[in-house]
C-alpha cells in the first residue's frame, strides 16, 4: 500500500532490555513509512529476515565489539530482499540483495549499503544461512582459526544441528575429516547422522558430555568447534588430542545469564596437551567472503553440503523466532519469511 508517495511497512522495535531470557513483551511491531528513493538510493522489500544468537548481546547495554541496539527504534540484522525501485545504475528492479536492514518489511537505503546476490546457487533464504554469515563463520572457524588438516583431523562441534554447526560438520566431511556433533534431542541427533552424514552424534541432554564425546572420538579431538561454552567447553577441553585447537565461536549457554558464569576449571589440561583456544568474530574475515562463496556454492550445488531451515512466517513472528533460538526450536537456520 502507498500513502502519498511513501510505501507502508512494519518494523520490530526493542522497547525494553531483556532481563535474562528475552520475552515477547520486550518487543513491539509498529507501522512505518518508507521514503521514496533519492539519488543513489534504492527501495527494497525484504523477502526473508535473519534472527541470530549474537543479537541477544546487542540487546543489553554494554561495551562490546558491536554497539548495543537502541530502544524504540527498528532493530537491525541480516536480510535478503528484492529491489522495488532504484535511482542508481548499480541496481535494477528485481535484483536480489543482501543488507543489514532486517527486522522490517521494507526500506530505502544508499546503494552502498547493499550487496547484490548474483547467480543464486539456492533460494534467497540460503544466503542468510549456509551461503551467508553462518556458513562463513563455519568456514573461517575451521580453516583460519582451527587450522583444519584435511583427511586427518577429528572435528567435534557443539550446537551441531544449528546454522553454523551443521555447516561445520559437513565441511569437515567434505575435507575428509571425522565429524562428531552434539545437539539437543533425539530428532536432531538423527538428523545429524542420517541427513548430514556426521560420523557420530549425541544428545547433550543425556549428560556425561566427556564420555559421549569420547564415544565418537576414541583417540581424541583435534578441532573442537565450540558454539555453546560452559559445561560443553569444560568437557571438550578434557577430550582434546595433543596440539588440539579449540575454536571459540559462541557461548550460547550463557547469553541469557543474569550474572558472571564460572569458567572451565580444567584449563590446566591445555598446558599439558599444548592446546590452542582462540576466539574470532566473523565480521573481521569478510576478505575471505568471495572465496567462501565460490567454494560453498559448489558444495551446495553438488549436494555435498545440504541445509535445513526452520521458518516462521510474517514480521509479527520475529520475536518468537528470535526467542526460539534459546530453546532450540530451530533445526538448521532460523528464518523469518515475509512472502
Ligand atoms: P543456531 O542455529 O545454532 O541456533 C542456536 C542453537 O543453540 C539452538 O538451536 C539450540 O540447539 C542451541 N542452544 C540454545 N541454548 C542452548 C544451551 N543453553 N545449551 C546448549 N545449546 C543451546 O545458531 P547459529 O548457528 O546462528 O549460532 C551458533 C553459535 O555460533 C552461537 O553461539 C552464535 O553466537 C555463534 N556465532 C558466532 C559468530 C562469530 O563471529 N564468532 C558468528 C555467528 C554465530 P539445541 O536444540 O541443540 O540446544
Amino acid at each position: 500500500t502507498r500513502h502519498g508517495s511513501c510505501m507502508q511497512s512494519r518494523e520490530v522495535q526493542l522497547i525494553r532490555r531483556p532481563d535474562g531470557m528475552p520475552s515477547r513483551e520486550d518487543f513491539r511491531v509498529v507501522e512505518s513509512f518508507v521514503a521514496d528513493p533519492g539519488d543513489g538510493e534504492v527501495t527494497v522489500r525484504n523477502i526473508c529476515l535473519s534472527v541470530d544468537p549474537y543479537m541477544r548481546g546487542r540487546m543489553t547495554e554494554r561495551e562490546s565489539y558491536i554497539a548495543s541496539f537502541g530502544l524504540n527504534e527498528a532493530l537491525t540484522g541480516g536480510a535478503i530482499g528484492r529491489v522495488e525501485r532504484s535511482r542508481t545504475p548499480d541496481f535494477e528492479e528485481g535484483d536480489i540483495v543482501e543488507s543489514f536492514f532486517g527486522w522490517r518489511e521494507a526500506f530505502t537505503a544508499d546503494a552502498g549499503e547493499l550487496r547484490r546476490i548474483r547467480n543464486l546457487a539456492a533460494p534467497p533464504s540460503a544466503y542468510l544461512g549456509v551461503l551467508g554469515m553462518p556458513g562463513l563463520t563455519a568456514y573461517v572457524g575451521l580453516f583460519e582459526i582451527g587450522s583444519l588438516r584435511p583427511g586427518t583431523d577429528v572435528v567435534y562441534v557443539s550446537g551441531a544441528a544449528g546454522a553454523v554447526g551443521s555447516a561445520v560438520g559437513q565441511i569437515a566431511k567434505v575435507k575428509g575429516c571425522r565429524a562428531v556433533g552434539s545437539a539437543g534431542g533425539a530428532d536432531k541427533v538423527r538428523h545429524l547422522v542420517e541427513d548430514l552424514q556426521f560420523d557420530h552424534a549425541f544428545d547433550y541432554r543425556d549428560g556425561h558430555l566427556a564420555k559421549q564425546i569420547r564415544a565418537g572420538a576414541p583417540d581424541g579431538v583435534d578441532v573442537y568447534f565450540d558454539n555453546v561454552g560452559g559445561a560443553h567447553l569444560q568437557a571438550g577441553i578434557n577430550c582434546m588430542r595433543k596440539n588440539g585447537r579449540i575454536v571459540l565461536c559462541g557461548m550460547i549457554a550463557q547469553y541469557n545469564a543474569l550474572g558472571a558464569e564460572p569458567g572451565p576449571n580444567n584449563l590446566i589440561v591445555a598446558i599439558g596437551s599444548q592446546l590452542t583456544l582462540r576466539g574470532f568474530i566473523v565480521s573481521n574475515y569478510y576478505h575471505l567472503h568471495e572465496k567462501f562463496l565460490e567454494e560453498m556454492s559448489e558444495w551446495v550445488r553438488s549436494g555435498d553440503v545440504t541445509y535445513r531451515e526452520t521458518v516462521f512466517n510474517g514480521i509479527e513472528s520475529m520475536p518468537d523466532a528470535f526467542i526460539g533460538l534459546f530453546s532450540g526450536l530451530n533445526t538448521g537456520k532460523m528464518i523469518v519469511s515475509l512472502e
